[in-house]
This record gives C-alpha cells, sequence and structure tokens, in this order.
C-alpha cells in the first residue's frame, strides 16, 4: 500500500478509488454487474466519516433498493472503520421518508402518529369510497383503483394534477375523483399508503423551502445504489433534495448515484431507466465514472452474460473484463419435467455439499412465485434447510393458506379455524353478525362450527339470505367429501377452487398480483396431484410448515430474479428457461421488444449473481392444472454463446441448437396456454412493499 493511504483504499481499483475520492459535486457511477459499484458507495460513506468531510455521520444520506441493503451497508461501513458507526441516514426510499415524514407530519396535514396502511385497509377503504359513489365493485374492483392510485403516486401525480384522459381508465371517467375522495379520506383518518410517503415529503418541501433548506444543510452527501430502477417520484424527490440551486449558499450537488442500465427489471412498475441516462443534464458538470473489472463472476459467466445482454437494443454498452480465470463453463440442462428439474438440483447441491460447500453460498433463481414450490418439496425432502428470500414461503402465501382451509374443512369437518377462514371468502353474506351467531350457537350446544352450521337455532337467528347462504355452503361441503371417495382428489380440488368461487374471485381481481396468485392455486393442485390422497398431502404440509426459518443453519436460498437484484452467491441454479415462464408469456404477447428486452435483462441479473458457478435448466413438459404442455426452451439460451456454454441433453430430446429444437417440435404448443401461466406480478413486487410494511404476509404487490 502506498505510504498514508488509508486501509479502505487499498484494494480498489483506480476508477473505483476516484470515484470514492471524488466527493465534491455530482457523480455518476455507471458500470455493469459485480464491478463493485457498491462496495464503492460503502467505502465513500467510510471515507466521508474517516477523513472529517462531514463532522457527523447524519450528514449523509444513503439509499438502498431494499431495507436489508441498507442493514448491510450499514455494517459493512463499521467494518470498514474498525467501529460502530451511529446516525447515518441509510435506508430505502420509503424508511427514509417516513422518517422525514414523522419530524414534520403537521406541515403535510398530519399527525406524527400517522398510521401507515397496508395493502388491505387500503382495498378496504376503497371498496367503500365505491360503495358511497354506487359503483359496482364487481365490475371495477377496487384493486384496479389501488393499483391504478398506486401506478400515479410513482409518477408523482395528485389528483389536481391527473391527465384527463387517464381517468377514463376506471368507472367511466370517476377514477380522479375517487383518487381525489381517497385522499381526503386518508387525511381524516391521519393515514398515508406507501406511495403517499414520497409525495407528502415531496409538497412538503416544495411548499416550505425553509424545511427542504434545514435538510439541505443536514444532509452534505447524498448517496443511492440502484439508480437505475428509480421512478419518478423517487427522481423528484432526490433532485429536490440534491439541487441546492436558489437561496445565498453555494450550489453543492454532493450527490453519488451508482447504477448499471442493463439491470433494470421495474419498468413494469414505472421505474425509469432514462432517469440514469439524464443524469449529466440534471447535475450539470456531473463527471461519470465506469468500472469495467468484474470481481464478482468467472470468465465463462461473465461471457456468457455480456453475450446475453448484448442482443438487447438500445444500452449504454459496456465492456466488463475479469482476471479471474475462465472457471466453470454455464451449464445448460435439458430435463424433462419440473419434478426432474428439482430432483437434478437437490441432487447437485447434495453433492456440493459433501464437498464442502456451504448452503449460504447456494441459490435458486426464479422467474414467478409459484415456480418455487417444486424446490421447496425437494429441499424438504432431501432435509436441506433452505429460506424464501422477499416473500413467504409457498404454503405460507395467503390464496395457498385459503384453499388449504377448504381443504381441511373437507378432510376434518371440525377445523374450526380452517372454516372461520374461509366462511365468507370469498363474500356470501356471512358476515361478522352471522359468525357471531354461529359462534354462539356452537358454544352453547358443544358444537364444531360446521356442525353448529346446520343446527336449528341458528337457522332461527339468521336472516334468509345468510341461511340459504350457509345451508348452500355446507350441502357444497357434504358434496365435495362425497367426490373425494369416488374422484381422483387433485381433480377434485380444482372442483372445489372452482365451485367455492374462489378461483373466481381471484380471476375478477384485476389487480396486477392477481394472475400471480392464481398461478399458485394451479400449482397447488399439480402439488396435490403428486400424493396418494389428500390425507397424505395434507400430512405432508403439516411437515412442510414445522420447516423452521429461524434458526442458525446455513441455508439454500430461494427467491425471484426480482429479489436477487444486488446479491451474489458461489453457485446459482436458474430453473425454467422456457418460452413462455422465461421469458414470460406476457412479454411474448405484447407488440414491441420493451417487455422482452427487460426480460433479458432480468437473466442477466441472474446471470451474474454467480460466482463461480451458474446452472441453467429447462425442460420439456409443464403440467398446468393437470394438462401436460409441452415446452420450448428459452431465446435466451439462443443468446449464449458455445464457448461459454457446456449444454447437457441427457434426455436426448434436445439437439445443440435451441433455435432448431424450437421451430422443430412442438411448435403452437404455448399458443393454447393460459395467458395467466406465467405472469411478472407474482415476483418482486413483494420485496418493495415488505420494506415499508415490515412483515405483510403476502406474496405479491
Ligand atoms: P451489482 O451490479 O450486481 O449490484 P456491484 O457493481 O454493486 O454489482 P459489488 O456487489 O459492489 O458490485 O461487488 C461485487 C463483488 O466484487 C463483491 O464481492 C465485492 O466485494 C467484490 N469487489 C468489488 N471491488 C473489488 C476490488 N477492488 N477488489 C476485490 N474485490 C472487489
Ligand atoms: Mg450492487
Amino acid at each position: 500500500a502506498e505510504r498514508g493511504q488509508p486501509l479502505y483504499l487499498e484494494g480498489l481499483n483506480p476508477p473505483q478509488r476516484e470515484a470514492v475520492l471524488k466527493v465534491e459535486g455530482p457523480l455518476l457511477v455507471l458500470a455493469g454487474a459485480g464491478t463493485g459499484k457498491t462496495r464503492v458507495l460503502t467505502t465513500r460513506i467510510g471515507h466521508l466519516i474517516a477523513s472529517g468531510h462531514v463532522r457527523h455521520p447524519s450528514q449523509i444520506l444513503a439509499v438502498t433498493f431494499t431495507n436489508k441493503a441498507a442493514r448491510e451497508m450499514q455494517e459493512r461501513t463499521s467494518r470498514l472503520l474498525g467501529h460502530p458507526v451511529e446516525g447515518l441516514w441509510i435506508g430505502t426510499f420509503h424508511a427514509i421518508c417516513v422518517r422525514i415524514l414523522r419530524r414534520n407530519a403537521e406541515l403535510a396535514g398530519l399527525n406524527s402518529n400517522f398510521t401507515i396502511l397496508d395493502t388491505d385497509d387500503q382495498i378496504r377503504l376503497l371498496k367503500q369510497l365505491l360503495a358511497a359513489e354506487n359503483i359496482d365493485d364487481k365490475r371495477w374492483p377496487a384493486r384496479i383503483l389501488a393499483s391504478l392510485i398506486d401506478r400515479w403516486k410513482n409518477r408523482a401525480l395528485s389528483p389536481e394534477q391527473l391527465p384527463g384522459d387517464e381517468t377514463q381508465a376506471f368507472a367511466n371517467g370517476l377514477g380522479g375523483k375517487l383518487y381525489a375522495a381517497y385522499q381526503a379520506r386518508l387525511q381524516t383518518l391521519n393515514a398515508c399508503d406507501f406511495g403517499d410517503l414520497l409525495l407528502h415529503v415531496i409538497r412538503l418541501f416544495q411548499k416550505h423551502p425553509d424545511i427542504l433548506a434545514q435538510y439541505h444543510r443536514q444532509f452534505r452527501y447524498i448517496l443511492v445504489d440502484e439508480y437505475q430502477d428509480t421512478n419518478v417520484a423517487q427522481y423528484l424527490w432526490l433532485r429536490l433534495l440534491a439541487q441546492n440551486t436558489g437561496g445565498a449558499q453555494p450550489a453543492k450537488h454532493n450527490i453519488c448515484c451508482v447504477g448499471d442500465d442493463d439491470q433494470s427489471i421495474y419498468g413494469w412498475r414505472g421505474a425509469e431507466v432514462g432517469n440514469i441516462l439524464r443524469f449529466s443534464q440534471d447535475f450539470p458538470g456531473a463527471e461519470v465514472v465506469r468500472l469495467e473489472q468484474n470481481y464478482r463472476s468467472t470468465g465463462h459467466i461473465l461471457g456468457a452474460a455480456s453475450a446475453l445482454i448484448a442482443a438487447n437494443e438500445g444500452r449504454l454498452g459496456k465492456t466488463l473484463w475479469t482476471d479471474a480465470g475462465n472457471g466453470e463453463p454455464v451449464r445448460v440442462s435439458g430435463v424433462w419435467d419440473a419434478p426432474e428439474e428439482a430432483r437434478a438440483i437437490g441432487d447437485e447441491i447434495e453433492s456440493l455439499q459433501t464437498k464442502g460447500h456451504g448452503l449460504n453460498d447456494i441459490a435458486i433463481l426464479v422467474r414467478a412465485g409459484f415456480q418455487t414450490r417444486e424446490f421447496e418439496e425437494r429441499l424438504i425432502t432431501l432435509g436441506l434447510p433452505y429460506r424464501v428470500v422477499g416473500g413467504p414461503r409457498f404454503y405460507e402465501r395467503a390464496e395457498i393458506r385459503d384453499a388449504m382451509a377448504y381443504l381441511r374443512v373437507i378432510a376434518q369437518p371440525s377445523d374450526d379455524l380452517a372454516f372461520e377462514r374461509i366462511i365468507n371468502v370469498p363474500k356470501r353474506g356471512l358476515g361478522s353478525a352471522a359468525l357471531q351467531k354461529l359462534h354462539g350457537v356452537a358454544r352453547q350446544h358443544s358444537l364444531p362450527l360446521t356442525r353448529a352450521a346446520r343446527h336449528p337455532d341458528l337457522m332461527d337467528q339468521l336472516r334468509p339470505q345468510a341461511r340459504r347462504s350457509l345451508t348452500g355452503l355446507m350441502d357444497d361441503f357434504d358434496r365435495w367429501r362425497e367426490a373425494l371417495a369416488t374422484e381422483n382428489h387433485a381433480h377434485v380440488t380444482e372442483m372445489v377452487l372452482e365451485e367455492s368461487g374462489y378461483t373466481g374471485m381471484w380471476q375478477q381481481d384485476k389487480s396486477p398480483d392477481a394472475p400471480g396468485r392464481l398461478d399458485n392455486l394451479k400449482e397447488l393442485v399439480t402439488a396435490i396431484g403428486e400424493f396418494e390422497n389428500l390425507a397424505g398431502f395434507l400430512e405432508h404440509i403439516a411437515l412442510v410448515m414445522d420447516n423452521d426459518e429461524n434458526d442458525e443453519r446455513e441455508k439454500v436460498s430461494v427467491m425471484t430474479l426480482h429479489s436477487a437484484k444486488g446479491l451474489e452467491f458461489d453457485t446459482v441454479f436458474l430453473p425454467g428457461w422456457e418460452e413462455g415462464i422465461f421469458p414470460n408469456q406476457r412479454s411474448l404477447d405484447e407488440a414491441g421488444l420493451k417487455a422482452l428486452e427487460e426480460e433479458r435483462r432480468l437473466a442477466y441479473v441472474g446471470l451474474t449473481r454467480a460466482r463461480q458457478r451458474a446452472h441453467i435448466f429447462f425442460a420439456g413438459n409443464r403440467q398446468v392444472f393437470g394438462q401436460w404442455q409441452a415446452s420450448l426452451p428459452s431465446r435466451f439460451l439462443d443468446d449464449l454463446p458455445v464457448t461459454h456454454v457446456e449444454t447437457d441433453t441427457a434426455q436426448g430430446l434436445y439437439g445443440n441448437s435451441n433455435r432448431a429444437a424450437r421451430g422443430g417440435w412442438g411448435s403452437g404448443s404455448w399458443g393454447d396456454a393460459d395467458d395467466s401461466f406465467a405472469d411478472m406480478a407474482n415476483t418482486a413486487p413483494y420485496e418493495a412493499k415488505q420494506d415499508v410494511s415490515y412483515g405483510d404476509d403476502k406474496y405479491g404487490p
């Protein structure tokens, strides 16, 4: 090391060092995956503190994409400096906005103890507003309105700022009015939703220059990770904080953003990759540092990933190199079906473990949430601990719990907890009043709820409509129970979900997370089919739920590609590289290349998570709702140069050229595939929402 150079600068390459040391003025670090962008940010924080550029860590504002990333950055900074660092403002946009808003709530028209609504509360509120306006909730579901409002908020549009035609999208032009009513209602309730957190602060800053000036004085240095995925509202917020123009003080603009246009994967949620491209215009005099050495992956992985992303048009383009050597080629394996895919990956994990590899260094990255199920089951069977990152485990997702509740009542009529969960899901006029009466009769006669439901005492108490509805439900349960005696249990499950109206409830639901939930339900039917009978399946679930995620053991990480952003693992498994799954069906249906290119960026993110080993799989067949469908290898496989790839076609089904395979057989089979089969919805929104909702039990936006 050079004499006098602080320890934390050692080991950085020259452009990285430049990015750490150039602390004054705007700076953009634009670089590919694994080049040390996040490391530069962390070191920069350490440098600002150690070199005395700030008097106190609270003068640094660092924005990360997830709470987990914030914790890690905080820990690393402490490690770098060799002592705990306290007082840093580090967190997600939402977390930081909550902090600012609590201090200045009154000025934003709230009390400092304001509540933050979760998605359920939000939906409930919107339903009330729809009812008040006499709008049919079936035709114009509250969830659609919720996602519209969300999108408006991502674009920083208040009700008054909505372009007129946008409101046409809902209830014949009432969208804007409902949005305004919703905001008014939130105000009365002293509440706000996730999107408001940013908007309130933006407006606070705009209306109260003195408050803004106060934060200008406080935050001498601003740092932002994953800048390519910021949306309009986040961008405006940053600009307000960083563009300290007016006033007596000279402009500082000490903002440092790092990002990679090739990893922009939230376009569908309103992120604007344009923000990164416009940086130099927004912050005149901005310096741009490019990093080209990749420290994460070996040569073959990097070569394959670079070739893959090169197939996208309209990118800035970058060269990446590594001195880590070629390492192992990226492996591509064709397997027969999804269970075989899970077996193959499970076996390989076991063999890695035998060779001394830790499970913490292994990840399975899937495109859509429903795909985790097969792997979770396999890992449990093999006794390999795992964690699902960014969302609940498959059997803990709300829609799966609901469906399971139906099955539990069929198998075990005295399962009161299960019955209570679904008695009014979907809505069938058996609200809390009816339930209370039901409980009364059950207690009085010491009966389980399903027996009390038929009791004459109860019939006397219920209104005719509730009585009919409850009797109907009980008859349904009897019928389903009988069907189970003669018919295939997977088929009965499908029937139960259909006839109870449960599937219909989600089909009606036009919110972005609904398709993902429907996929999960289909996957549940497939799972049940893998067991002898319903009892066997339910027993299995008890076992699955017992698996404790909070122990100290090393664990395999299972997650969606969206959740894997910024992370790295020695070994990465990438299953399901098939047309219609990855790229997903929606991107194939859409005219133009926009969605498809975002899928390819997602594939790039996936491959570049791997340090030493990347293993891609595709299955020749998938079972959807009991139906076998032939599938075709993903077009992304065509983008991987043979020099970096080792293809293993153990099944003898696939030739060397995937392109030939796609044209050669099974063409058209995806044409019949259900559109909702593979959907992007059930993926990452969870992570982002989870960041502010602190433990939401959902797996969707
Ligand atoms: P992504 O685009 O995926 O977010 P990134 O650009 O943020 O990647 P980092 O996560 O900061 O990259 O770094 C990738 C890996 O390379 C990390 O393990 C990091 O510690 C290591 N690394 C970064 N810079 C160096 C360096 N100069 N010397 C050794 N290792 C480095
Ligand atoms: Mg990073």
